[in-house]
């Protein structure tokens, strides 16, 4: 690995804490302290991406040497590694919570590949930090197989996503209480590496613009522009002009729209959105208590702590995301001239957001393309799936199936949970089928174009939670094989895999209510 070529950028651009070192503190005036991984007991590689690894043109071999797991488990450095933990706020669960920071993420630096591409290497979990609060710096394996997994699932879906280097067990043990219900239990650490061109979030702006520190806000804006959105750029040797900061705003808020309607399409609900937790590149950022929608539930959370409140429901991304844009909107007031250029970014969100649902309502239903009666269609569908409790991933996918000449429920039957609710909804569902049929016999896709186009956007394979759990369940008996397999079966989302129908099954009962399959807390 010694040929990793770091150019570190956002260490070398932007003002740094003047104390290095993981003493907890306030960090005024600085958008990053240095602080270098805590060295763990033991570490042992128990998974890789080999995609990533290519990515950033690390051989197989250097992945299978001892050194890996000593590099990606915070034990050693690579010549070039600067690591740092960035400074940041955010708004979680609608209130500001002050400064937050990277309490147990440390950045070790920004790889430079062959082809010019760059990827901020970035380790969860690797020790303490000046922003660690009361926390420990550690992450636990059950969490960290679950951002492993999910942020290499996602980008097999088709849907922007940080991504995930490797997987390394720390050797070394850390105390949880899962459910916050006074039942602290010791479990076995992890840590993830991370990769994304840039892990800046909406909470790195409004940080500095909490406290006054306008110099430092319009730097980061200036920085963010030039270092991963340069195509804004014109002229590289001028100052980054207000239209385009504007541009840029107006493009964190169309990748957003973007981001979140991938989100929908897959049955994919975040679970923490809040501002500390979105990626101004419109990445999926921050796998906690995420959850992918089994029995399809507009009102359903993953997240046991948003339980009450259901802020972060299924159904409700979309507006949480526009809110976040809305935050960052008014903490990058100062740096503008005037706000029109943030309403009119706002604006887009709505617009693009609403296309983008269209063109899934075509896709998922194998449309050429979305009329306002197939929105209605779809929402009726959707009450449908809902009152009889359906599966989403297993309905849409069947739903290609169905022969359009004769309408039955036959490839959808497999989808429902409650065979009394399917009995109940039947003529409901033939009646809907039967006006679906017809509209499909009129449009100008053939039988075969429809197909291909529908199983284009309709998952066979999601990283249903009671899998991850089961991959959890095994690894914590000391057996990677379930991450290993599961991560194969994710790599094709779309097709149709031999052999591993296992792994398109509607969630068993046993998994209904159990922690970890149906329910999660932030523990991790
Ligand atoms: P999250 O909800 O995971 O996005 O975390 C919210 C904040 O808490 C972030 O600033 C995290 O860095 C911090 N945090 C979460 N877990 C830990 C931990 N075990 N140790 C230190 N900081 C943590
Ligand atoms: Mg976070």
């Amino acid at each position: 690995m010694q040929n990793l070529r770091f150019d570190n950028l956002f260490v070398n651009s932007l003002p740094a804490d003047p104390e290095a070192g993981p003493r907890l503190r306030q960090v005024h005036g600085a958008l990053y302290s240095r602080v270098n991984p805590t060295p763990v007991a033991a570490p042992r590689l128990l998974a890789h991406a080999h995609e990533v690894a290519a990515l950033l043109g690390i051989a197989e071999a250097d992945v299978a040497a001892p050194e890996f797991a000593q590099v990606f488990g915070g034990n050693a450095l690579l010549q070039g590694m600067q690591p740092f933990a960035a400074n940041y706020g955010g708004h979680q669960f609608g209130r500001w919570a002050g400064q937050l920071g990277d309490g147990r993420a440390i950045s070790l630096g920004e790889v430079v590949t062959a082809t010019g591409a760059r990827w901020e290497l970035q380790l969860k979990g690797a020790g303490l930090t000046p922003y660690s609060r009361r926390a420990d710096g550690r992450a636990v394996l059950r969490s960290s197989i679950r951002e492993f997994l999910c942020s290499e699932a996602m980008h097999h879906l088709g849907v922007p996503t940080t991504r995930a280097l490797c997987l390394v067990a720390t050797g070394e043990q850390v105390v949880r209480d899962m459910f916050y219900d006074g039942h602290p239990k010791l479990e076995p650490g992890a840590i993830v590496c991370r990769v994304a061109p840039s892990f800046i979030r909406f909470g790195n702006f409004e940080l500095p613009a909490s406290r006054g520190e306008v110099d430092l806000l319009k730097q980061l804006v200036d920085f963010t522009i030039r270092r991963d959105f340069p195509e804004l750029i014109l002229d590289v040797s001028q100052a980054v002009s207000e239209a385009a900061r504007s541009e840029w705003f107006a493009q964190v808020c169309v990748r957003t729209a973007r981001m979140v309607a991938h989100w929908m399409r897959v049955g994919f609900v975040h679970g923490v959105m809040n501002t500390d937790n979105l990626s101004i590149l419109g990445l999926t950022i921050d796998y906690g208590p995420y959850g992918w929608i089994d029995n399809f539930d507009l009102d359903w959370t993953p997240n046991t702590t948003d339980a009450a409140g259901r802020r972060y429901r299924y159904g409700q991304q979309a507006e949480v995301a526009y809110w976040n844009l809305t935050r960052l909107a008014s903490a990058l007031a100062s740096v503008f001239a005037s706000t029109e250029p943030l309403h009119a970014g706002l604006r887009q969100f709505g617009e693009v957001f609403d296309a983008a649902e269209r063109d899934n309502i075509a896709a998922k239903l194998g449309l050429a393309e979305c009329h306002d009666q197939d929105v209605e269609r779809m929402e009726a569908l959707y009450a449908l799936l809902q009152s009889a409790e359906v599966d989403m991933t297993l309905f849409f996918r069947g739903l290609s199936q169905v022969d359009i000449e004769a309408p039955t429920l036959a490839p959808l039957a497999e989808a429902f949970y409650d065979e009394a609710k399917l009995q109940q909804a039947e003529p409901a569902f033939l009646a809907w089928l039967t006006d679906y049929a017809a509209r499909v016999r009129h449009d100008q896709l053939s039988p075969a174009q429809r197909r291909a186009k529908m199983n284009a956007a309709n998952p066979r394979y999601v990283l249903r939670n009671y899998l991850a759990q089961q991959a959890i369940d095994r690894a914590g008996q000391g057996d990677d094989t379930g991450i290993h397999e599961l991560l194969e079966v994710l790599r094709r989302p779309y097709e149709d895999q031999a052999g591993r129908e296992q792994f398109s099954q509607r969630r068993p009962d046993w998994a209904r209510n159990r922690a970890g399959c149906s329910m999660l807390s932030c523990s991790s």
